[in-house]
């Protein structure tokens, strides 16, 4: 995934946000009309303009954006307190802003964007409930509306828009870090040039061996290496050679099956795991057929024709033999491959 896709996902998501936060507006404006709480129907019309105006604030300058609605929710939360009072619960909102401030921090960090502060923001946040709480017993909210039962209208609807936003973060934030992880995994187990697995992956495939052979199947292993490469390179250029080491790659790994296991082993050198009930032929038999069409491919790099050939190794597995062995014997037999004239295989 690029940057760029990165940064598409989290200007959505601030998309999203905002529109949460201007819905949420809209509901308290026309609950403060109802219940004629007119400073704060004056706020509302404000906030609501604050969230219109971050539309254009997203892409532009996302701190711009994450500012104005830190600034809205704290002012928004002061002035609803003083109007209402704390039974009305505006201050629950805490909660919310400081998931917000970290979460909108870590999206940030993502996009390159440096910090906002979200400690200072959230111990501002945190400080101004414990205020709200020690000064709630000593001052009247400015506005009377204990008819009709509005603290309570109020306190259930914002503890309920609170809990919906925390929900819908954290599910956010779940699916990015699985996300994300299952990315970073997947990239730690490829070869970056040959997208084949990598010699680490491979390795743990040698540690899981005892569940995947059972006790009846057979294991073979194969080491291929191309012949001459450095040639290759020192006449057509480490260009050329990458090229050559991806198209050859790709003939390697259409050998795979269920029972058949490929990796890039290190530099030009491949190798081959095999693993089932008659694996070890079918190994003999998928080397052969590299081989030919390796033998045959002609790689074209800016117009020149390059071929190349390679040499294979490939022993099976003794009872009772540790798998570092095996792969010994396989790479005993690539020497004699080499030895013997290159562009064949020789077993054991
Ligand atoms: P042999 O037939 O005996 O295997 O000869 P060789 O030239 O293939 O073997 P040698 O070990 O002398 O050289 C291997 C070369 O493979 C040297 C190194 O530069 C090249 N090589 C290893 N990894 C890469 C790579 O990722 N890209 C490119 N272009 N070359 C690589
Ligand atoms: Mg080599
Ligand atoms: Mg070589």
């Amino acid at each position: 995934m690029t940057t760029n896709n990165n940064g598409e996902k989290y200007w959505k998501l601030a998309k999203i946000v905002n529109t949460m936060l201007l819905c949420s507006h809209i509901y308290l404006i026309i609950m403060f009309f109802m219940f004629q709480v007119r400073l704060m129907v004056f706020v509302n019309i404000v906030s609501i303009l604050v969230y219109l105006i971050n539309y254009f604030w997203i892409k532009r300058n996302l701190h711009v954006f994450f500012g104005n609605a830190y600034i809205e929710i704290l002012l928004h939360m002061i002035l609803a307190y003083l109007c209402v009072g704390w039974n009305s619960g505006f201050q629950i909102y805490t909660f919310a802003l400081i998931l917000t401030v970290y979460y909108c921090d870590y999206l940030g960090q993502k996009i390159k964007k440096p910090s906002l502060h979200p400690r200072t923001v959230s111990i501002l946040a945190g400080v101004l409930y414990l205020a709200f709480y020690f000064i709630s017993s000593r001052i009247k909210p400015f506005y009377d509306i204990t008819k009709w039962h509005a603290g309570k209208i109020f306190f259930v609807i914002n503890a309920t828009f609170v809990l919906v936003y925390i929900i819908f973060f954290m599910e956010n934030y779940r699916k990015i870090v699985t996300g994300t992880e299952k990315q970073l995994e997947e990239a730690a187990r490829r070869d970056e040039l040959t997208q084949m697995e990598n010699r680490r992956s491979m390795q743990e495939r040698f540690d899981r061996l005892p569940e995947l052979a059972g006790t009846d199947a057979e294991v073979g292993i194969a080491i291929l290496d191309i012949d001459d490469f450095k040639k290759v390179n020192d006449t057509y250029g480490h260009g050329a050679g990458d090229m050559i080491l991806h198209e050859v790659a790709q003939r390697i790994l259409a050998a795979e099956t269920e029972e058949i296991h490929t990796c890039r082993w290190g530099g030009e050198e491949f190798l081959i795991l095999a693993v089932g009930k008659m694996a070890y032929p079918s190994l003999v038999n998928a080397l052969q057929k590299i081989l030919g069409e390796v033998r045959t491919d002609r790689h074209d790099y800016h117009e020149t024709d390059i071929m190349v050939t390679i040499s294979a190794g490939a022993a099976k597995r003794k009872t009772g033999e540790k798998i570092e062995h095996t792969i010994s014997r396989a790479d005993d037999c690539l020497y004699q491959a080499k030895e013997n004239g290159k562009d064949r295989m020789e077993v054991s």
